[in-house]
């Protein structure tokens, strides 16, 4: 058994000032952090026990933007009537994602730092896995890797990020603001997650004491979209791929697009080069093939995954269409 300390806080200077000590962490809803300490695959010294923090508000912001407050549950945020008329598609992610049990408990902070499904980072029987043992090898290059990545991985690890609500951020051009021992800052979510490199064991760019105060997303020009995700069954999985589509349209010209791809890379992957296609351009299927095929341009598939490379094509396809009302 491993022992912990625990302490609950209640205003944010207690909470820094706890989670800033060495072996701490933050501890939300605990739907992924307490099966990771119950395998013995996390094993933090002190829990700070932050869900009482007055970090619940839904938003407007002057601009017209939302703030979501970081310990809004994934249920509040989905269903708040600001993130429903203005950001269905971060509504449709958030839904579409785990159960209505653990969206009711689940944080949006705790939501954005979950950690990867692969299979062998769970299992502490299999000794290989970078991002759980730095330096011992990744299990899945030469495993079973049907759910792995097939862009932006290294050798040292092939996981993929299993946020639908992340991915849905991703496309909105999110911000994330956090607080930490340095002060406050903003980090825009294409750069909160990252690719595994030479360092898988860091799914983020938080430094250790940063707490996430809120996310907030700018005024959206992007009238339709839609979030699309392809997994084995109806619920309760995670993606083999997913599409959030945003689009800006003047009549049947897109003005701009945003298309972010879940279940493919170790981060929520922006699909920037599709969306260059796609701008000043009348919505065509030659078109959204083409942009489709720029999306996954440099895609390395294992040996069991070589199938996402299709199914990311072909979903985009279709997320569009149906974002821009072609399906
Ligand atoms: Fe570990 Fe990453 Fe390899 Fe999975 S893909 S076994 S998480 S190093």
């Amino acid at each position: 058994m491993n022992s912990f300390s625990y302490v609950r806080v209640s205003d944010v200077e207690s909470a820094l000032r706890e989670g800033g000590a060495a072996g701490s962490r933050f501890l939300g809803a605990g739907t992924n952090l307490l099966d990771l300490m119950k395998g013995g695959i996390e094993r933090p010294q002190r829990l700070v026990d932050v869900t009482r923090l007055p970090l619940t508000a839904i938003e407007q912001l002057p601009d017209g933007g939302l703030r979501i407050g970081a310990m809004a549950t994934n249920s509040d945020a989905a269903n708040h009537p600001l993130v429903r008329t203005r950001y269905p598609l971060l509504s449709q992610a958030l839904l579409a994602g785990a159960s209505p049990q653990l969206r009711n408990m689940a944080t949006v902070g705790g939501n954005l730092l979950q950690r990867t499904r692969c299979y062998y980072f769970y299992d502490s029987a299999f000794a290989q896995c970078n991002k759980r043992n730095p330096g011992s090898g990744c299990a899945a290059l030469e495993g079973y890797n049907r759910i792995h990545a097939i862009l932006g991985a290294s050798d040292q690890c092939i996981a993929v990020h299993p946020s639908d609500m992340a991915v849905a951020l991703a496309a909105l051009d999110a911000v994330v603001r956090v607080r930490g021992p340095k002060g406050e800052r903003a980090i825009p979510l294409g750069e909160f997650h990252r690719l595994p490199g030479d360092t898988p064991q860091r799914d983020t760019n938080l430094e250790h004491g940063e707490l996430i105060t809120a996310v907030e997303l700018p005024a959206s020009r992007f009238t339709k979209s839609t979030y699309l995700k392809i997994r084995d069954r109806a619920s309760y999985a995670f993606a083999l791929v997913s599409v959030a589509a945003a689009l800006d349209m003047q009549g049947s010209t897109v003005r701009a697009a945003r298309i972010a791809l879940g279940g493919v890379a170790h981060k929520p992957w922006r699909a920037m080069q599709a969306e260059a296609l796609l701008a000043g351009s009348a919505l065509d299927t030659g078109l959204l093939r083409k942009a489709a095929a720029a999306a996954v341009e440099g895609a390395k598939p294992y040996r069991d995954n070589a199938f996402k490379v299709e199914l990311a094509q072909r979903a985009i396809v279709r997320a569009v269409q149906t974002a821009g009302g072609m399906a």
